[in-house]
């Protein structure tokens, strides 16, 4: 363990009273969007909720993390899992990067199997701009198995 990491989670709203439970363990095992960050020691110095739709706190909730040493912010793997995903992702994502000059990565924990089935069969994730969003949680069936 070198270089250590500052990190912010944001949850979508719908999910407002997760504790935090497969972010939290996705991160000890530097599983689904987490694995950018083996061999490197991460710090959570911020965890809240968009605000609710339309993501209110977007649009203050990256500045407190970033007093806090912020380095990235993650929109959890709510945000692309959802029924439907959040449909301001790319836009959160890009204003985030633009105001507050962090970096963005989407996601969390590795995806669900059983979210990951219905949206399969809805053909949610078809397109390229989706395929792109979900690489980071997709991972494979046997960790995804693991997160249902
Ligand atoms: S769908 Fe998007 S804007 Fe709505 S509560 Fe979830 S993350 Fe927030």
């Amino acid at each position: 363990m070198s270089e250590k990491i500052k990190i912010g989670i944001i949850i979508c709203d719908r999910y407002r009273t997760c504790a935090g439970g497969k972010c939290f363990r996705s991160l000890r095992n530097r599983e689904g969007a987490f694995s950018i960050y083996r061999g490197k020691e991460v710090e959570v110095v911020g965890f809240t909720t968009c605000g609710g739709c339309p993501g209110g706190n977007i649009e203050y909730a990256p500045e407190e993390m970033k007093k806090n040493g912020a380095q990235v912010i993650h929109l959890a793997t709510g945000f692309v899992v959802g029924y439907p995903p959040c449909p301001y992702v790319t836009y959160f994502r890009d204003f985030i990067k633009e105001k507050f000059d962090l970096k963005v990565v989407v996601g969390t924990h590795p995806i669900p199997q059983k979210y990951y089935i219905i949206h399969k069969k809805l053909g949610t994730w078809d397109s390229p701009k989706w395929k792109e969003l979900i690489k980071p949680t997709l991972t494979d069936e046997k960790t995804r198995l693991s997160y249902d």
